[in-house]
């Protein structure tokens, strides 16, 4: 179903991925598992393999490598081979290209490089206990105090909150504007930016995800991204991006599911005969084949879009929704068809039917994809007047 979409170059670039994944990251994955995080330094050896922030221009480390094909391969590499918790697309292409196309020179050259060799590990903190699907809710203040801002509030359910070195952090910038945001560059280090605890989640094990508080933190104004009142039009405008980038994710987890099952299911053996002998289940691979064809087809479709500056929010989030929701079905289907096996640690498919579950509600859940599809085909609630021809096909 994938022909055309990947050329020569790409399948050279996935085996030398593939080798790195099974070499560097499969030998420790159970351990990082155990310890709730990756060790940092599997970001150096993914920086030394080119594989980190490919897209930067070579001034500033990286391999010009615009084509988001590749990043997909890593991304596809890491859940076939290595592991759902380690997030370098967050670090290279969801995080870094704030600081690449919003950054100035001297910000650039100051962080980018360390970014592409794993030295400087990147997160990025909107979410608060009051403020995930609606942001205009944040409470985290950034106040201008000439030459700094001073930074006060918390973040929380940050990835790489703990072995993160460099955030951009979200904070309102105006207290009385709801929408007036700005992104702001903390540094590991910097005075009164603290994190907190390591959250124990349902899956996920190796990713850190943390809390994170700042306490009269000074920010210099060498550290702002952007224009200060424009944070929450930045945040939409790469949302789109962290949306693909999860699409992809999401297709490969459900396709290594579908993989595994399908050798479990012609192995298992009952009533003499295999699992997959029963008419029944035949027809269950037969319709999860089906859906993660389309699905990988939209999405491989997106991800050429994109490299043609061509992907719109609401595609990405048509993407994020279909993808999410394939493999939330699939991954439940496949535990099923593992039968009790399927609910036991040692089976790869009982964790990663629990990675899957946070597909649907992180970088924005399916309600919310819905709400911005909605709107993108008329049915938009505060435009009252929107005319015919909404719904067409985009
Ligand atoms: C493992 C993990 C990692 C994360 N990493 C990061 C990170 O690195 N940085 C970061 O900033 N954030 C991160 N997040 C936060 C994540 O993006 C939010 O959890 C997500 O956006 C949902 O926000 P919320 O948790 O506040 O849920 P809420 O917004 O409180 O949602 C509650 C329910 O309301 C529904 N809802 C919301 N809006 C609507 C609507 N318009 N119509 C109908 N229903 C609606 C939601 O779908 C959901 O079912 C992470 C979260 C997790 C779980």
């Amino acid at each position: 179903m994938r022909q055309g979409h990947f050329d020569d170059d790409h399948e050279i670039f996935r085996e030398a991925t593939r080798r790195f994944f099974c070499n560097e990251i499969a030998p420790h994955a159970e351990a990082w598992r155990a310890q709730g995080q990756v060790d940092r330094e599997v970001y150096r050896k993914a920086g030394e393999q080119g594989l980190l922030c490919m897209f930067l221009d070579p001034a500033y480390g990286g391999a010009g490598v615009e084509d988001f094909r590749y990043e997909q391969i890593v991304m596809e590499e890491n859940f076939r081979h290595g592991d759902a918790g380690l997030f370098l697309h967050l670090h290279s292409r969801l995080v870094a290209p704030y600081i690449a196309v919003l950054g100035t020179e001297e910000q650039k050259q100051r962080f980018l490089p360390a970014c592409v060799r794993g030295e400087t590990i990147l997160g990025i903190a909107m979410t608060e206990t009051g403020a995930g699907s609606d942001l205009a809710g944040m409470r985290c203040r950034a106040e201008d105090r000439g030459d700094h801002y001073l930074l006060n509030g918390q973040k929380t359910y940050i990835s790489n909150g703990i072995i993160g070195d460099l955030f951009v952090v979200a904070a309102r910038t105006d207290p009385t504007v709801p929408r007036q945001i700005g992104l702001f560059l903390v540094e590991r280090g910097m005075e009164g930016f603290s994190r907190g605890r390591r959250l124990k989640k349902m899956g996920l094990d190796a990713q850190d995800t943390a809390e994170l508080f700042f306490d009269n933190v000074r920010v210099p104004k060498a550290n702002v991204l952007g224009d200060p009142k424009r944070g929450f039009y930045y945040l939409m405008q790469f949302l789109a991006e962290e949306r693909l980038l999860g699409a992809c994710t999401y297709v490969a987890n459900a396709q290594v599911a579908f993989d595994i099952t399908f050798d479990f299911i012609r192995e298992r053996r009952m009533f003499g005969q295999t699992v997959a002998d029963f008419q029944v289940n035949r027809f269950k691979m037969a319709d999860m084949r089906t859906e993660l064809d389309v699905a990988q087809v939209f999405v491989d479709t997106c991800v050429r879009r994109h490299n043609a500056g061509q992907l719109t929010a609401d595609m990405a989030a048509r993407a994020k929704l279909f993808a999410s929701e394939v493999e939330g079905r699939v991954l439940d289907e496949c535990v099923q068809l593992h039968g009790g096996a399927g609910y036991m640690e040692e089976y790869p498919i009982s964790r990663m039917y629990r990675n899957a579950r946070v597909s649907r509600i992180f970088a924005g859940s399916s309600e919310v994809m819905r709400e911005i599809i909605a709107r993108s085909i008329g049915l938009d609630p505060r435009k009252k007047s929107a005319g015919p021809g909404g719904g067409k096909a985009s």
